[in-house]
């Protein structure tokens, strides 16, 4: 047996303010308040973990995006995607901003017209949707975004025995440099999949062909992708046009707007590489004019932004529970929050920062959740102070996803806060007890 070999043990000196990779001096800040509400008071107040978000910053960043587009282009219509943040409070301050109500599910339908959107503003996208669901989504007037043939040929089916034309758009997916390709949605541009389905629409009594809508990935840094997207859509506008002398009426450019979270492996933070509205605003709205679509006949565009417009607007606070010494002489600590409330953690590097003042002094930790799952970890290796238990810590930009991917797993789902452009607080969702899960439990007779 070949001897191991020898590793001289050595013995680390902590050394707080060391530069980091620019050279810049490591500081971390602190977050002891969110707009003037302090972080200890708002966990005293609504227990620990607790999500909040910020009414200011979803009007804010909306209105953003909304003039980055409209200032460039006549017709844009911002359509809410329900499935990155459903919260009925959530869904109503987009709504008030103006959005229709993107949706990829029954259940999310309904949400919509729980909250009062008018379904001829609903985009019912996803592949799948029942026979029932298709039957009175197209009655209501809504979006229809066929998926693929299948779902086009089940609705010329439907529409058979129905008085109303379905108003339809197709799904469209494509090359457009950025790789891997989403390939598994909608109907392909490149191999003529996608024209025709267009012809077959044009061709059926029972459908109306409105739109070309495209979603090409999520987080996507590169905005080419979306000027070759836009062009290709237009593209096949004209072609219907040529054909058969039918204007498409709107463009829908889905999402995908990358936010300034750091994706886990990049070099850079997401907040130095994350294109701006502007920059995404110039690529659609560039390709659209340069396209050969007459003046007169410029499609309305509607845009799905989802994770853009609300990452920012949420945070999540939580409580230190321990701190440790691993075998492996790092730092771990123990924090309340874990997975099960932080989806996005499997692939963003979360900021996560001390909920009170703190000096500079600062280790190497392994963050952890309190799930009994060695995957619960928030951060893998983060410079970080001292924390006690019970110190509070807040958690950046996780408005995105988190709402909707959360777990139930062995903990209850804490409650959800919403800070009014009025500088009141609001509990949007409570937080759930035991007898959120006795509702729908049933224990046959026999086992009681
Ligand atoms: C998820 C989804 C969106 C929103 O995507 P983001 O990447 O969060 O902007 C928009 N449209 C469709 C069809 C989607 O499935």
């Amino acid at each position: 047996m070949e001897k191991l070999r020898y590793e001289r043990p050595v013995i680390n000196k902590i050394q707080s303010g060391l530069p980091d990779k620019f050279g810049a001096k490591f500081a971390l800040e602190s977050k002891t308040e969110i707009e003037g509400h302090l972080v200890k008071e708002l966990l005293e107040e609504f227990g620990s973990p607790l999500y909040v978000i910020s009414e200011n910053t979803i009007r804010n960043t909306h209105r953003d995006l909304y003039q980055a587009f409209s200032t460039r282009y006549p017709k844009v219509q911002m359509a809410w995607s329900y499935k990155t943040n459903y919260l009925d409070a959530v869904c109503q301050i987009f709504h008030h901003e103006g959005s229709w109500a993107e949706v990829v599910s029954w259940f999310e339908y309904e949400k919509a017209l729980n909250n009062g959107v008018d379904p001829k503003k609903i985009i019912f996208n996803g592949p799948h949707k029942s026979n029932d669901e298709l039957q009175a989504s197209i009655t209501n007037g809504s979006l229809i975004h066929i998926d693929h043939f299948d779902e086009l040929y089940q609705i010329m089916h439907i529409t058979k025995e129905l008085s109303v034309k379905a108003k339809v758009a197709i799904r469209i997916n494509m090359d457009t440099g950025i790789y891997p390709q989403w390939e598994r949605f909608g109907f392909n541009y490149e191999n003529g999949e996608a024209w025709n389905a267009i012809n077959r629409i044009m061709q059926c009594e029972g459908m109306e062909l409105v739109g070309l809508h495209t979603h090409i990935g999520t987080y996507i840094m590169s905005v080419s992708g979306y000027s070759v997207a836009a062009a290709k859509l237009a593209e096949l506008a004209v072609r219907t046009d040529r054909k058969f002398e039918h204007k498409i009426r709107y463009i829908d450019m889905g999402g995908g707007f990358a936010t300034s979270n750091t994706l886990k492996g990049a070099y850079l933070p997401g907040t130095d590489t994350c294109p701006s509205f502007d920059d995404y605003a110039e690529a659609i709205t560039g390709a659209l004019f340069t396209s050969e679509i007459r003046p007169e006949d410029m499609p309305m565009l509607i845009l799905e932004t989802g994770r853009a417009l609300i990452d920012d607007a949420g945070y999540l606070l939580g409580t230190v529970v321990a701190n440790k010494r691993m075998a492996s002489g790092r730092r771990g600590m123990i924090i309340d929050i874990g997975v099960n409330h932080l989806f996005t953690s499997f692939w963003y590097e979360h900021v996560i920062m001390p909920g009170i003042p703190v000096n500079t002094d600062s280790e190497d930790t392994q963050i952890c959740g309190p799930l009994c799952m060695n995957i619960d970890v928030i951060r893998q290796a983060v410079r970080f102070p001292l924390l006690q238990p019970g110190d509070p810590v807040v958690i950046e930009r996780i408005g995105a996803y988190n709402m909707t991917q959360w777990m139930q797993f062995i903990t209850y789902r804490p409650n959800v806060v919403l800070i009014g452009a009025d500088g009141e607080t609001y509990v949007i969702r409570e937080k759930e007890n035991i007898d959120t899960f006795k509702q729908s439990e049933r224990v046959p007779d026999f086992l009681k």
